[in-house]
């Protein structure tokens, strides 16, 4: 069976590292400059089967996938763009409520 996308095939780094008593773990100063990660920066974590997945988070709008200044909306991420362009969909063509 072949796989596509090999390009994104997990990597190990060899690099171990422990968990310290608050859970806490260094990333390697090089995952961090090839992710862009700065101090404070919000990683978002994923958990697949027996993986912890740490993403730099970004927030991306639902709709159109932009990642500039999302607001949440019922749990989703939506770019004021699309808020705007929601609103005035609304009035023009839903007024269910
Ligand atoms: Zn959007």
């Amino acid at each position: 069976m072949e796989h596509e996308g090999d390009k994104d095939k997990m990597k190990s780094l060899g690099v171990i590292r422990k968990v310290d008593e608050l859970g806490r773990v260094v990333l390697p100063v090089e995952t961090r400059k090839r992710l862009g990660l700065e101090p404070k920066d919000p990683v978002e974590i994923f958990v697949e089967r027996d993986r912890i997945v740490l993403k730099k988070y970004e927030p991306v709008c639902i709709f159109c996938g932009s990642t500039g200044d999302a607001v949440i909306w019922k749990d989703k991420r939506v770019c004021k763009r699309c808020v705007e362009q929601m609103k005035r969909g609304a009035d023009k063509t839903n007024n269910e409520d």
